[in-house]
């Protein structure tokens, strides 16, 4: 039995890309097994479980064997329960076991810490160590605590370096819990499969051979993460037994102004009157955006919609605020007196405010993992309705027309490389300063470790091995942000904050002065870029304008590792080095896009190496196109479009990943289009597009072939990062050589 679908009113018109309803499932479930330890049994009644779904039994199972697990299910399934119930029966057996939580941010520690205060299992002595533990409360933790939570920084700083004053912990230590495990993907995660191969080295140095349980949002690749991110087999759970609200989902397009151009109604606008419209049938709604200022002004909007007592029960959320102006909001939302709420995507990951009866999300996150979480909020009282409201952005644009692509296929694959020498060097360093390195440190290490340490300076060959002949502790030295030690601070001027990183082959383009610089969906315009302090100043901005900043790129072949004759043509892979110039900038305006002022700047070139894939089309693909600059454009349209959709296939950001395309390559001899990693050394993104060549080449094409516009625009050829400022761009041109690129 479900309640009327008040919405369907609204779904209405020729906005509703596509409407998809997902039926309501039944939770599968078995007793609770009489194996687990009596305590934790008598915990789970008093909470009122007397089953549990099979994957968490599974998941206990798997875990009962010794082996890893890792469990992906999707949101709200119960995935903590099933690392939970290991991890307690192990420690209410053992009082001397110990287990060790990751989490990748504070807030979710202290939710998982009051979860397990919560579940109150006799004998479970859970404590959070992190940056803001006091001094003198770290070593009664580390002597009373049996569950520890932190987070991969503290990891990697404050525990490893020091294992001394851990030496009990880790001799005792059975589990290590990573949860959300696929954020620690592209360049943090190739940092964190490093930190857990660290800790498990000294977990061994100390005698235990702890047990990695990973529980990851529903991704392509799941045991391949897990190995990734451990050097470990496991086990994968992803049989998800929890039963799940029936849901409505609409794919939301805003019309079309101008089709020849591709130019479309603003998805701020849209989702405002969505979000009046939900409300005001008294429906409680969350609305993602993926800035503040979005947030605020869909909030804004949506209240001129409605009278004003309607109004006043609608409230943005942000990451800004107080603990207790978070939690008052939460409360409100939870007991119904809030019907609509507007945020970044702060509330994304985890953070529990029950459930709702619509979400919607304005412009794809990035990731359908994200988006899913954001849409598993939709489904109160068994029913709830989810929305994605397209952007102009390519990606966003080619889920409206092809909406299996989104809602069935799982091409999503979380990706990492720990063995990055620009990621593994510090690493190399840090792991000798905890102990000499030597042979038998290869089988947690891994293999590169060794083939690493002659290259890293202050470290020594000694009779025990590699040893740290440097100073100080080098993980300090470390960011698990970055894949360069000299990345750039970004500091905000007005407040001193640092807000965070940005890498050395980034920063020329992304913090130059006078850019608009986006930081967890805050805008700032960048005061100074000091060279030498390596440092960004910036001050809050509130203007209606972003920057695009014009550069000259040049790529070289170092090394091609794999060449293959796939779709007609010889498709390599393998080490480039990338050498940019940003010459200056254009301000454009937010509304349009249109080109408000062109400043030159004066800024040295970097130089960075990295890894690509690149192909030579066949002189018979670009038969007709030969001449210049169509040949040009052709190759520049399609690369920017294999960029836009390479993120469908390899968990990233678009901005993770950069091209160029020529007509004439000193290294090939020919026409050829570069997709490189866009982080030094490479995370694996260029990887999984060799890879996977075939289906992202042809999710490009049927991206061209579908967008209405005449001669390209934002939603297919061009990009917001386009160093030429997309010029030279010919969308025909491109989808002739991808086409003829599939029909070989
Ligand atoms: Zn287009
Ligand atoms: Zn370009």
């Amino acid at each position: 039995m479900t309640t009327t679908a008040t919405w369907d009113e609204l779904l209405v018109g020729d906005e509703v890309a596509h409407l998809a309803a997902e039926p309501a499932r039944e939770a599968r479930t078995v007793p609770v097994p009489d194996s687990l330890q009596p305590t934790v049994r008598e915990a789970l009644a008093r909470r009122g479980i007397e089953e549990l779904y099979e994957h968490q039994a599974d998941a206990y199972a798997a875990a009962l064997t010794g082996g890893n697990v890792v469990v992906t299910t999707g949101t709200a399934s119960g995935k903590t329960l099933s690392f939970n119930l290991p991890v307690l029966d192990a420690l209410a057996a053992d009082r001397h076991a110990r287990a060790l939580y990751l989490y990748p941010t504070k807030a979710l520690a202290q939710d998982q810490a009051r979860a397990l205060g919560e579940l109150g299992v006799a004998g479970i002595r859970a404590a959070i160590y992190d940056g803001d533990t006091p001094t003198e409360r770290r070593r009664q933790i580390r002597g009373w605590a049996n569950l520890v939570l932190t987070n991969p920084d503290m990891l990697h700083i404050g525990v490893l370096p020091r294992h001394d004053l851990w030496g009990d912990f880790l001799h005792n230590l059975r589990f290590v819990v990573v949860d959300e495990a696929h954020v620690y993907r592209g360049v943090f995660g190739s940092h964190v499969a490093n930190v857990l191969r660290r800790l498990h080295r000294l977990a061994r140095i100390y005698g235990a051979e702890p047990q990695f349980l990973l529980a990851s949002a529903t991704i392509a690749n799941p045991a391949e993460l897990a190995h990734a991110l451990t050097g470990e087999e496991a086990t994968v759970v992803e049989n998800d037994a929890a039963p799940r609200a029936e849901r409505a989902i609409a794919l939301w397009n805003p019309p079309i102004l101008d089709a020849g151009l591709g130019l479309r109604a603003s998805a701020l606008g849209e989702a405002s009157r969505l979000l009046a419209g939900l409300v005001g049938r008294g429906l409680r709604t969350i609305c993602f955006a993926k800035s503040r200022k979005s947030a605020e002004l869909i909030h804004r909007f949506a209240a001129e919609r409605l009278d004003a007592a309607t109004a006043a029960r609608l409230a943005p959320y942000r990451a800004g605020y107080t603990p207790q102006q978070r939690r008052e909001i939460e409360r409100r939302l939870v007991e119904g007196d809030l019907l609509g709420v507007t945020s970044t995507d702060a509330l994304e990951l985890g953070i529990d405010i029950g459930d709702l009866d619509c979400a919607i999300s304005v412009g794809f996150p990035g990731t359908v993992a994200s988006l899913r979480q954001q849409w598993g909020r939709a489904g109160r009282r068994g029913h709830g309705l989810a929305i994605l409201i397209a952007s102009e952005d390519a990606l966003d644009q080619y889920f409206m027309r092809e909406p299996a692509a989104l809602l069935e296929r799982r091409v999503e694959a979380a990706i990492l490389d720990h063995a990055n020498p620009r990621v593994l060097d510090g690493h190399v360093a840090a792991a000798a300063f905890e102990a000499p390195i030597d042979e038998g440190d290869v089988a947690t290490l891994g293999p590169e470790t060794l083939e690493r340490a002659p290259h890293v300076p202050e470290l020594r060959s000694t009779a025990r091995g590699w040893v740290w002949a440097g100073k100080d502790a080098p993980a300090a030295r470390v960011p698990l942000r970055s894949t360069s030690p000299d990345a750039f601070l970004v500091v905000d001027a007005s407040s001193g904050d640092v807000l965070g990183l940005a890498e050395q082959e980034r920063a020329y383009s992304t913090v130059h002065e006078g850019a608009v610089y986006l930081h967890l969906g805050r805008q700032y315009l960048v005061r100074e870029l000091d060279l030498q302090a390596r440092r960004a100043l910036v001050e809050p901005f509130d203007g209606d304008w972003y920057t695009q900043a014009k550069k000259e790129t040049e790529t070289s072949i170092e090394e091609p590792l794999r060449v293959e004759r796939r779709l007609g043509l010889e498709l390599s892979f393998g080490r480039v080095a990338v050498t940019e110039q940003v010459v200056g900038y254009q301000k454009k305006a937010a509304a349009d896009g249109s080109t408000l002022d062109t400043v030159p700047l004066d800024l040295p070139a970097t130089t960075f190496d990295t890894e690509a894939v690149w192909f030579v089309p066949r002189p018979h693909q670009l038969e007709g196109l030969e001449t210049m600059p169509l040949l040009l454009s052709s190759l520049h349209a399609a690369e920017h479009s294999l960029i836009a959709l390479l993120p469908l296939w390899a968990m990233c950001d678009r901005w993770d990943i950069g091209g160029l395309s020529t007509n004439l390559h000193l290294d090939t001899g020919g026409p050829t289009v570069f997709v490189y990693d866009g982080h030094a050394g490479g995370v694996g993104i260029a990887a999984r597009g060799f890879d996977q060549f075939e289906g992202w080449v042809a999710d490009t094409a049927e991206l061209l072939t579908g967008c209405p516009c005449e001669r390209g625009c934002p939603s297919c050829v061009q990009s917001p990062k386009c160093g030429n400022l997309n010029e030279f761009l010919d969308k025909a041109g491109a989808l002739t050589l991808l086409g003829r690129m599939l029909a070989t």
